[in-house]
């Protein structure tokens, strides 16, 4: 089994507990206006856009399909911004003995391996097989499995993954339904849903929630988190900033996410009796 893969990194100290590797698989469900890394949503489909935007004739069609040469790629960019659907032409092709593979190479360094994306559960098929296999290796006892995921799966989805993944990492973007709807082009439910899974299951690591001005620092975006995060039992709750990195187009116009404005809402979720409240660690 295969997957499409926008990057990996070899050691993360952020992405989870301990020191991980990290699949960022390429294709999402939500269309973020404020993603980060607007050019891991789509899929290619080998239009050819990108071919002549590139300076160093790293891209080419091939038989129909792209082809891309890392060896002439200086990383520009300019072939993302060529795109119009919002792929990468510079993904690869990773099977599950790929993947298990880099764990071998890297195990004396690890903790785990966490699957993000993108979004992850786009995928759900390939990381079960992957989290299946890991489990199955003695070579790599004891190493972690976690996805980061937006919770837009539903129930049979996660009965598929639950059992083999040892914990999940879950944004909700927004707890007003119109909000969430302007923030991701989505609903909220299944999200909200899948935390409950995942907490019911007791693999819930964290719930991650990013404040946007004008969208979710509201008092009452700030209650709901807390109502949810209580309702919920014993949960650790991520807040993170918005802020410009990678994005593009009219959310370069929103402004960034203050230190202030996410410490007094930290106060607020602890007051309301949220008693793990983790704030970011750096500030640009
Ligand atoms: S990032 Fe690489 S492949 Fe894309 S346009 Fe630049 S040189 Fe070409
Ligand atoms: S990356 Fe985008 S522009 Fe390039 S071939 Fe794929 S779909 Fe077309």
């Amino acid at each position: 089994m295969q997957a499409n893969v926008s990057k990996v990194l070899r050691w993360s100290a952020v992405d989870g507990p301990g020191n991980r590797l990290v699949l960022f698989l390429q294709g999402c469900n939500f269309a973020c206006p404020g993603c980060h890394n607007p050019h891991t949503i789509g899929i290619c489909d080998s239009c050819g856009d990108c071919v002549p935007a590139c300076p160093r004739g790293a891209l080419s069609l091939t038989g129909g399909k792209i082809a891309f040469d890392p060896g002439l790629c200086d990383q520009c960019d300019l072939c993302l911004r060529a795109c119009p659907i919002s792929a990468s032409p510079m993904t690869e092709s990773l099977s599950v003995a790929d993947v298990l593979a880099l764990l071998r190479a890297n195990r004396p360094f690890l903790t785990g391996i966490t699957v993000s994306g993108g979004e992850a559960t786009v995928h759900a098929k390939f990381i079960a097989a992957l989290f299946t296999a890991i489990g199955a290796d003695p070579a790599l006892a004891g190493l972690t499995r976690f996805i980061d995921s937006n919770g837009h799966l539903g129930p049979l989805g996660w009965q598929r993954l639950m059992p083999v993944t040892d914990g999940l990492m879950l944004d909700i973007k927004a707890f007003d339904p119109a909000t969430h709807a302007a923030l991701t082009g989505r609903d909220n439910a299944k999200s909200l849903a899948s935390a409950r899974i995942a907490q019911a299951a007791g693999k819930l690591y964290e719930l991650r929630f990013l404040m946007v001005p004008g969208f979710t620092d509201s008092e009452a975006e700030i209650a709901a988190l807390a109502a949810f995060a209580r309702s919920l039992g014993r949960v650790r709750v991520k807040l993170n900033a918005y802020q410009h990195h990678g994005v593009q187009g009219a959310a370069r116009d929103w402004p960034k996410m203050p230190r202030a404005g996410v410490e007094a809402a930290a106060a607020r979720l602890r007051a309301a009796g949220v008693t793990e409240v983790v704030t970011p660690a750096v500030w640009l």
